[in-house]
C-alpha cells in the first residue's frame, strides 16, 4: 500500500510513516478511539470518493448512481439488523452531524432541550454553550451524583418537570457505568418529552447485546461508527419509522450535500464484522480487559469514579495522586502511554487542567491483548504516575507493543 503516494508526496508520506509507527509503538488507551480492518482501510481510500450522491438510494440528484445506491441500501440494511431498528441513516459525516441532523428534525430555536453536562461526562453536542447546540437550543442539564459518581435519575427527573423539555438526550462521553434508558423513557413520558440516545461510546457494546439497546425506548439513536463499533470515522441515526422522513431531510438537504459514499461503503464493512461472532467476542474481551485494569489500578491506590466499570473505559481521579490530569497525561505520553485528560465532578483545577484521566479498552482489545496484559498496563502507569519512572514504564510498553503487532503482516508503510 501506498507505493504511488510515496512517489508523489514524499512530505506527507512521511508524516504518515512517522504516525503509523507511533500508533505501532504506543499503547493507545484513548477511550474513543480503535484499530480498524484492513478491510474497512481499503474501502475508505477508495474511488468511491469520485462520485456525487445528493440524495437517498433510488432518490438522487445525480446520474450513474446505481452502484453506490447499491452499497448504501446493504448498509442500511445490515445497521437495522445489527440493532433491531425501524429506519437507518448512515450519511452523517460525524456523530456531531448526527446528534445536529436530530435536532434539526425535531426542534426549532430556542426549544428547550434536557442533556448531559460536559463536565459530568456528556457530550460537547449535548448543549454545551460553545457548540451549537447550546447556541441555538435552551438546553438544561443534569449530571452525577457526587458520592456514587451515578447518573443523578432524580435530578433528571426533578429538571424535566421543572422545565419540560421537548426533547431529552442520554448518552455520554465519560461514563463507566450502564445507563438506565428505561428510566429516561419513564421520565419523558412523564413530561411529554421526545427522547434520543447517543450511544456513541458504547454502540459496539449494544451491538454485541453487552449493553441494553436503546432502540427499544428512544425515539432517536445517535453513534459515531469509529468508536467500539471499530468502523470508518463517520455518524449514524436509527429512529423509529414515523420519524424516517424528518430525519434523513434534515441530514440531507438539512445539514450536509453530498454523502461519503466511500464512508458509507466502509460502514457496511464494519456492519458485517460487527455481526459477527469474533466481534461479540472480541467486546466480550472489551469489558473483561476494562475490569481487569480497572481492578489493578484500585489495587494500587487509585481512585476510579463510581469505583469501577461496567463497560470499555474508566475515569480516574488522581486528586490523591497529587497530579493534574494534564501532567499524568504529559508523563504517560512520554512512556509511549496515550490516554486524555478528563475533568472530574466539581474539579478543583478546571476543565483544561484537568483532575482525572479517561482510560478504555477498545484498542488495545482489538490487538489482542488480555487481562493479564492490563496487569501490566497498570504497572505501567503507576510507574509513570506514582513512581516517576517513565524509563522503567516505557521498557514495559514497548515489549508489550512489540508482543501485539498492529498491520505488521500487512507492511502498510516501508
Ligand atoms: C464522540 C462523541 C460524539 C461526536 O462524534 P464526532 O464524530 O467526533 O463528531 C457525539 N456524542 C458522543 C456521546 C460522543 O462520545
Amino acid at each position: 500500500m501506498f507505493e504511488n503516494l510515496k512517489k508523489a508526496d514524499p512530505e506527507i508520506y512521511e508524516s504518515m510513516k512517522k504516525e503509523l509507527t507511533r500508533q505501532q509503538r504506543n499503547i493507545e488507551l484513548i477511550a474513543s478511539e480503535n484499530i480498524v480492518s484492513i478491510p474497512v482501510m481499503e474501502t475508505m481510500g477508495s474511488h468511491l470518493t469520485n462520485k456525487y450522491a445528493e440524495g437517498y438510494p433510488q432518490k438522487r440528484y445525480y446520474g450513474g448512481c446505481m452502484h453506490i445506491d447499491e452499497m448504501e441500501s446493504i448498509a442500511i440494511e445490515r445497521l437495522k439488523k445489527i440493532f433491531n431498528a425501524e429506519h437507518a441513516n448512515v450519511q452523517p459525516h460525524s456523530g456531531a452531524n448526527a446528534n445536529l441532523g436530530v435536532y434539526f428534525a425535531i426542534l426549532n430555536p430556542g426549544d428547550t432541550v434536557l442533556g448531559m453536562n460536559l463536565s459530568q461526562g456528556g457530550h460537547l453536542t449535548h448543549g454545551s454553550p460553545v457548540n451549537i447546540s447550546g447556541k441555538y437550543f435552551n438546553f438544561h442539564e443534569y449530571g452525577i451524583c457526587q458520592e456514587n459518581g451515578l447518573i443523578n435519575y432524580e435530578e433528571v427527573r426533578k429538571v424535566a418537570h421543572e422545565v419540560k423539555p421537548k426533547l431529552i438526550v442520554a448518552g455520554a462521553s465519560a461514563y463507566p457505568r450502564e445507563i438506565d434508558f428505561r428510566k429516561f423513557r419513564e421520565i419523558a413520558d412523564e413530561v411529554g418529552a421526545m427522547l434520543m440516545v447517543d450511544m456513541a461510546h458504547i454502540a459496539g457494546l449494544v451491538a454485541a447485546g453487552l449493553h441494553q439497546n436503546p432502540c427499544e425506548v428512544a425515539d432517536f439513536v445517535t453513534s459515531t461508527t469509529h468508536k467500539t463499533l471499530r468502523g470508518p470515522r463517520g455518524g449514524i441515526i436509527l429512529c423509529k419509522e414515523k420519524y424516517a422522513a424528518a430525519i434523513d431531510k434534515a441530514i440531507f438537504p438539512g445539514i450536509q450535500g453530498g454523502p461519503l459514499e466511500h464512508i458509507i461503503a466502509s460502514k457496511a464493512v464494519c456492519f458485517k464484522e460487527s455481526l459477527s461472532d469474533e466481534f461479540k467476542e472480541y467486546q466480550k474481551q472489551v469489558v473483561k480487559n476494562c475490569k481487569a485494569l480497572a481492578e489493578e489500578l484500585t489495587k494500587r491506590g487509585f481512585k476510579l469514579l463510581s469505583g469501577g466499570s461496567d463497560n470499555h473505559l474508566i475515569l480516574v481521579d488522581l486528586t490523591n495522586k497529587n497530579i493534574t490530569g494534564k501532567e499524568a497525561e504529559h508523563r504517560l505520553d512520554e512512556a509511549y502511554i496515550t490516554v486524555n485528560k478528563n475533568s472530574i465532578p466539581n474539579d478543583p483545577n478546571g476543565y483544561i487542567v484537568t483532575s482525572g484521566v479517561r482510560i478504555g479498552t477498545p484498542a488495545v482489545t482489538t490487538r489482542g491483548m488480555k487481562e493479564e496484559d492490563m496487569v501490566i498496563i497498570a504497572e505501567a502507569i503507576d510507574l509513570c504516575l506514582t513512581y516517576d519512572n517513565e524509563e522503567k514504564a516505557k521498557e514495559l510498553v514497548i515489549s508489550l507493543t512489540n508482543k501485539y503487532p498492529l498491520y505488521e503482516e500487512y507492511n502498510l508503510m516501508n
